[in-house]
């Protein structure tokens, strides 16, 4: 296995990776980025991001990433295709395994690794991923042009993937637990005042109906008095939120109930000196892109504090 050794280790190429990127490369901490399976994170999966800063007419989600990635590049950032299969942060020099055969020793250490959509864990579910299963309506929307969907979730991201697919789909149905939305209030009148958007309050899923061929067909749902009923669909998207991708550091570094990776104060520096978090990992609250990039810049200036005050 072939071993590197580097001042500032960057996990993650979403807002957050590529900022820490931008201002450590600047700081001359020549930083080397892993990009993992997503590369450019969440927003690659969104259509218009319409509240970053800088952009006033809005931006596509994928065009704004590859901004983002080509000003990193701008100041040589070593942008690397690959995924940390572990981690090691028992003392300092950190070591993390790149793709199970690349050993990187790294001075300092941002954790960037954002967070990943939640599934409801119904078998049913699990076996019509990808056959009319998702977890983003950017991505498979196409596939259900004219025909009639339902969205779960009832967050911006449920509200904005069903506003997509009602421009796509003949009807969309929203699958919202409660009786009220949590997402903005922007979101919720778009979606209240879209006529093939359907919501059904109070609602949970029970079962996602299909066959081996044809897919998805339908899902039975069962309202909180108890009451059941079926909905004719052939997509299922999932907008009901994403957990952290802490596991592998969460033997070392401290997280909360929830897996969020806990950061100190006002800061990026999280109980193992020399790792600092940033981004949607260690964010349960916010979790915009513009917070993930401020605190990706966070990250950056701390790690460069910590390397001049542990020489
Ligand atoms: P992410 O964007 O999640 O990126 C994480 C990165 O870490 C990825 O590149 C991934 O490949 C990498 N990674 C993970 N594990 C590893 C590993 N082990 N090794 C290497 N790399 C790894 N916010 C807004 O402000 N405005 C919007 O309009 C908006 N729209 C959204 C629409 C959707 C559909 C979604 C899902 C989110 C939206 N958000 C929006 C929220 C925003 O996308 C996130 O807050 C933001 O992307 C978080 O950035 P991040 O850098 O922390 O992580
Ligand atoms: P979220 O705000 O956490 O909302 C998740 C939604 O899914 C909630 O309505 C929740 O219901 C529901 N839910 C969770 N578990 C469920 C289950 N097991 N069964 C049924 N429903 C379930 O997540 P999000 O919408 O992905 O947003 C995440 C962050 O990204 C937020 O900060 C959001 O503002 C941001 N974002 C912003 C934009 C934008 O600004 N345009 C777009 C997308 C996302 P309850 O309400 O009952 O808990």
């Amino acid at each position: 296995m072939s071993t590197e050794r580097v001042k500032c280790l960057i996990i993650g190429s979403g807002p957050a990776g590529y900022t820490a990127a931008i201002y450590a490369s600047r700081a001359n901490l020549s930083p080397v980025l892993y990009e993992g399976i997503q590369p450019g994170g969440q927003l690659t999966t969104t259509t218009e991001v319409e509240n970053f800063p800088g952009y006033p007419t809005g931006i596509s989600g994928p065009e704004l990433m590859d901004d983002f990635k080509k000003q990193a590049l701008r100041f040589n950032t070593d942008i690397r295709p690959g995924f940390v299969t572990s981690a090691d942060l028992t003392e300092r020099p950190f070591k993390l395994i790149i793709d199970e055969e690349k050993e990187i020793i790294a001075d300092t250490l941002i954790i960037a690794t954002g967070a990943t959509a939640k599934y409801l864990g119904l078998e049913s579910e699990e076996k019509f991923r990808g056959q009319g299963v998702s977890a983003c309506a950017t991505c498979d929307g196409f596939f259900y042009k004219g025909k009639d969907v339902a969205v779960v979730g009832g967050g911006d991201t449920a509200c904005e993937e069903a506003l997509y697919l009602s421009n796509l789909c003949r009807k969309v149905y929203m699958i919202v637990r409660r009786d009220v939305l949590r997402a903005s209030k922007t979101m919720q009148e778009r979606v209240k005042s879209t006529p093939n958007i359907e919501i059904l309050w109070q609602h949970n899923t029970k079962e996602i109906t299909g066959t081996d061929e044809g897919g998805v067909n339908g899902a039975i749902l069962v309202h909180k008095n108890g009451s059941e009923r079926r909905i004719d669909i052939h997509g299922f998207f999932l907008a009901i939120g994403h957990h952290p991708n802490s596991e592998l550091f969460s033997k070392w570094v401290k997280t909360n109930e929830e897996g969020y990776i806990v950061t100190e104060g006002k800061s990026s520096r999280t109980n193992v000196p020399g790792v600092f978090a940033a981004g949607d990992v260690q964010d349960p609250n916010y979790r915009q892109a513009i917070t993930a990039a401020g605190s990706g810049c966070m990250a950056a200036l701390d790690a460069e504090r910590f390397l001049c005050e542990n020489k």
